[in-house]
């Protein structure tokens, strides 16, 4: 493992910020080229504590002679996000200065643009430096994870539609619950590093996704960061790695998919409709049938007459719930893959929210 610092000029004189990458060189130039990043959005970290377990275990494959294709890691891929606190909590999904999503205005570039990417670093402000540094790695690779997680949630992944079904093996490796299929419309991380593939030669390939994936991972929810759940996606990880030919060996995890897979339109938000304290009767994992109760919403304290009840729109599965307890008016409460088209329409930009 060779480790070196990515270092970013910050705005202002005497910042600068550092972004630790570790490098493992793969024994077959044929192999495919792996790219993992976590905590993008710097307050979600099941998939640190993941690669926190996952890189000695590389280390070891990478002493056994079992690396094929080279894989590079950054750990923490927000240093930016992470030192943002306010009012004493970490304010790690906007950039607080120009209030933008970590995950969003990826530049959208063709492959053959890769080197220009990081090109002029002092014309450029510190977060799209970064931006800039972590597309540039990912889309020299074939395999892309770039881990995130949701509020409170199952563990589910978005990837764009053309990677399905051929990602079955990645519902397989970790155990997914469900899949959303994107067009690849939006400016995220996962849909920048398409965006540079779909523009690029084909090469040896007969369509632009053979031998490739490019994902977000939702490793469940915020709280969800536990030794055991961590080792686990840690063996999740090898055992996709080894599916894709990445490393030598047999995957140690295998579990069958049955899970929901939907397209972005098909996922239906429920969003509320007042203001107040938010009673949930349903959890993330659970069926429910259009017309269930999901939720009451206590608009007026003490007066049972003003509730609110939230009923699901639609059959399906309960894929992410929002972890805080006092809601506004249009606040994300659930979100629900089902079979049918989205009441909700989707935000501009082309994700299911900001
Ligand atoms: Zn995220």
């Amino acid at each position: 493992m060779q480790k070196t610092e990515i270092v970013i000029a910050g705005d202002t004189p005497g910042i600068e910020w550092r972004l630790p990458v570790l490098r493992f060189a793969g024994k077959d130039p044929s192999a495919p080229k792996t790219y993992i990043q976590a905590a993008l959005h710097a307050g979600e970290l099941p998939g640190v504590a993941a690669l926190h377990f996952f890189i000695p275990v590389l280390e070891q494959a990478e002493g056994n002679g079992e690396i094929l294709g080279d894989i590079t890691i950054v750990p923490k891929a927000n240093p930016i996000g992470a030192a943002q606190y306010l009012y004493g909590a970490l304010q790690g999904r906007f950039e607080q200065g120009g209030r933008v999503n970590f995950n969003r205005d990826f530049p959208l570039a063709p492959l053959s643009e890769r080197e220009a990417l990081t090109s002029q670093p002092h014309t450029r402000l510190a977060t799209d430096q970064l931006k800039r540094h972590l597309l540039s790695m990912a889309i020299a690779a074939d395999v892309v994870l770039d881990l995130h997680c949701d509020d409170e949630s199952v563990i589910y992944a978005y990837l764009h539609q053309d990677f399905w079904p051929a990602a079955t093996d990645l519902a397989e490796s970790f155990g997914l619950h469900s899949v959303f299929l994107s067009d690849g419309t939006s400016s995220a991380f996962e849909d920048a590093v398409t965006h540079a593939w779909r523009n690029a030669d084909l090469g040896h390939r007969k369509n632009w996704y053979d031998d490739r994936i490019s994902l977000t991972m939702e490793f469940r929810g915020q709280r969800d960061v536990h030794a055991d759940m961590a080792k686990t996606d840690a063996e999740g990880i090898m055992s996709f790695l080894r599916r894709r030919g990445v490393v030598a060996g047999a995957p140690s995890r295998n579990e069958p998919f049955s899970g929901a897979v939907a397209g972005l339109d098909y996922v239906q938000m429920v969003n509320a409709p007042v203001g107040g304290t938010v009673l949930f009767e349903k959890d993330v994992g659970e069926k429910v049938k259009s017309g269930e109760r999901l939720a009451v919403i206590v608009n007026v304290p003490g007066d049972p007459s003003r509730d609110v009840v939230i009923a699901s729109p639609v059959d399906g599965d309960i894929v992410t719930r929002v972890q805080h307890r006092f809601v506004r008016p249009t606040d994300n409460l659930m979100k629900i893959a089902s079979r049918e088209l989205s009441r909700t329409p989707r935000k501009p930009g082309g994700g299911l929210e900001d």
